[in-house]
């Protein structure tokens, strides 16, 4: 029997600090006399919670905390601001079930997944603890005798964030982790559709900074929407480096605003990820790493697979282990154990879906299976739909868009090189699979000529990555890395030093000047 989202909710506010009216803005302390938002869960429709917005001058406050503390917190040596964010792990770690509950009322994402958000959280914080004993530059060899030249990494300042409503936790971790042991505080706009995790996460990072001792306003928080909290954000000299992930039409906005006052954004932003199978293709794999690229978080990553290029050898097979999987999908109450898919997030991504199978069908699309809105007591709040799968053509217009919801466009090929055409000839560029037993195709796939996309699997699918590689995307998915890897580079400012200890000044490039 599933847990009732009140039940839920009453047990886990409390142990989060959070009540049924929040204020919503974090500057050292918390502020936000702003219309509040009303959450309400897309589970069943039911209130969780309000959380009220930041004015324009509770903005300016936030802002200016987070400057503030970012004066303090750049002059910490970066392995004692590591052991703040090792502590912020184990705060998370004590917390996961909770916090991951709190993902799955605020979302509609099964359990497993609110919680695997969770850990996604623990293991940035991990990283970023190693990291900050390792923000190293390198001493480069030069042309001027008695000379040493070497590049340094400074602290930026203020980190702006603005996150998604799909990884309402995980991205603020990804950021705000490697932010602060670079020496960086920063300031997160949240989703409008997800605040309470927001706030929740900002209190728990707040005591860990009191237990610390360190100036809390290194984690500040702003809630509101985009365009009214996002915009001041975006064109706020204070913050040199904006970190957006959401929509394409989001970034392009957030990019030009920031682009104009010369800040640096990192951009995050939309995919439209397919799928090649091979016609030596492991096909029970391909079917089981589709089913969960395609139709888990109902369709609602970045990395869900979007379209699947089948060889047409296997056509016929992929597509019958498919419809075979996508029946015993079980739809329902995500806080149920058995349940694999919850609902969308609201009315508005209903519409997408359902406007998004109208377009394929005016294309000629065939409906192979799902694409329906649910109804029935368990699905009172409107927002569960059928997972389904078109048969489509890759250059039509509602295929070269992403959706965000549980659609998948199937597509045949013949040959690799019309495959790998057809899989980089969308504008997005964020993951992409294949799945081959055949080396020289795998190589293929990830050559130059291959796959054009930032993520490139081979043999698993599109989405899940793990947070040790640097994770983002090409194109119109905007060009920005985060996570691991060398992705700490963008949240501190570089700087080449030259020191003389001869007795001479020699000039670079041989020139002389005067005697
Ligand atoms: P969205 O673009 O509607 O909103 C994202 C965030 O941008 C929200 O916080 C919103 O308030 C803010 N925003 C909107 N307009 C703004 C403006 N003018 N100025 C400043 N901020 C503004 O996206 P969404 O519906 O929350 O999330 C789904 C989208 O996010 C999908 O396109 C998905 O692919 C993308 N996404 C990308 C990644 C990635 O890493 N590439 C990860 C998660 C989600």
């Amino acid at each position: 029997m599933a847990l009732t989202v009140k039940k839920a909710a009453a047990e886990i506010f409390p142990r989060l600090g959070l009540k049924v009216h929040n204020r919503g803005v974090f500057a050292g302390e918390w502020l936000g006399s702003g219309p509040a938002i009303e959450k309400h869960s897309p589970i069943d429709g039911s209130l969780l919670g309000e959380v009220t917005t930041a004015t324009p001058g509770e903005y300016d406050r936030a802002a200016a905390a987070a400057q503030r503390a970012f004066l303090a917190w750049r002059e910490v040596p970066a392995p004692k601001r590591g052991e703040v964010v090792r502590r912020l792990g184990l705060a998370l770690r004590a917390h996961q079930k909770d916090l991951g509950r709190l993902v799955t009322l605020e979302t509609g994402k099964i359990l497993a997944e609110g919680e695997g958000e969770v850990q996604e959280m623990i293991d940035i914080c991990d990283l970023a603890t190693g990291q900050s004993r390792q923000l190293f530059g390198r001493t480069i060899a030069t042309e001027r005798p008695g000379h040493r030249m070497m590049e340094q990494w400074h602290p930026l300042g203020v980190v702006g964030i603005i996150s998604a409503f799909n990884f309402p936790v995980a991205v603020w971790a990804w950021n705000s982790a490697l932010a602060a042991v670079c020496g960086d505080a920063t300031l997160w706009k949240p989703s409008e559709k997800t605040p309470l995790t927001a706030v929740a996460c900002v209190k728990l990072a707040e005591r860990v900074c009191r237990e610390c001792g360190v100036d809390p306003a290194i984690f500040s928080l702003v809630c509101g929407d985009g365009a009214a909290v996002g915009e001041l954000l975006a064109a706020d000299h204070r913050v040199p480096l904006v970190s957006a992930t959401g929509s394409t039409r989001m970034g392009r906005r957030v990019g030009e605003v920031v682009a104009k006052r010369f800040g640096r954004t990192l951009l995050e932003l939309g995919g439209n990820n397919a799928l090649i199978v091979t016609h030596s293709a492991d096909l029970k794999l391909a079917v089981r790493a589709i089913l969960f690229g395609a139709v888990g978080t109902a369709g609602q990553r970045c990395t869900s697979t979007r379209r699947v290029l089948v060889h047409e050898s296997v056509t016929l097979k992929l597509t019958k282990g498919l419809l075979d999987g996508y029946r015993q999908v079980s739809i329902g109450n995500p806080l149920d154990a058995g349940t694999l898919m919850g609902p969308l997030i609201d009315v508005a991504a209903v519409e997408n879906f359902t406007n998004a199978i109208d377009a394929a069908r005016k294309h000629g699309g065939r409906i192979l299976t799902g694409g329906k809105r649910l109804t029935g007591p368990a699905y009172a709040s409107g927002l569960y739909v059928s997972p389904c799968i078109i048969e489509a053509e890759n250059y039509w217009s509602i295929v070269q868009h992403e959706t965000f919801a549980p659609i998948l466009y199937l597509m045949t090929y013949r040959t690799l090189d019309e495959a790998l055409a057809l899989q980089n000839s969308v504008p997005q560029g964020l993951s992409s699979s294949i799945f081959t037993t055949d080396l020289r195709e795998a190589e293929a796939f990830l050559a130059a000529r291959g796959s054009d996309c930032g993520l490139a699997n081979v043999n698993l699918g599109t989405s899940g990555a793990e947070i040790g590689g640097a994770f983002g995307g090409e194109k119109e998915t905007g060009g920005g890395r985060e996570s691991g890897s060398d992705a700490w580079k963008a949240y501190m400012r570089r700087q080449t030093s030259v020191v003389n200890f001869s007795k001479d000044l020699p000039l670079a490039q041989g020139i002389t000047f005067g005697s």
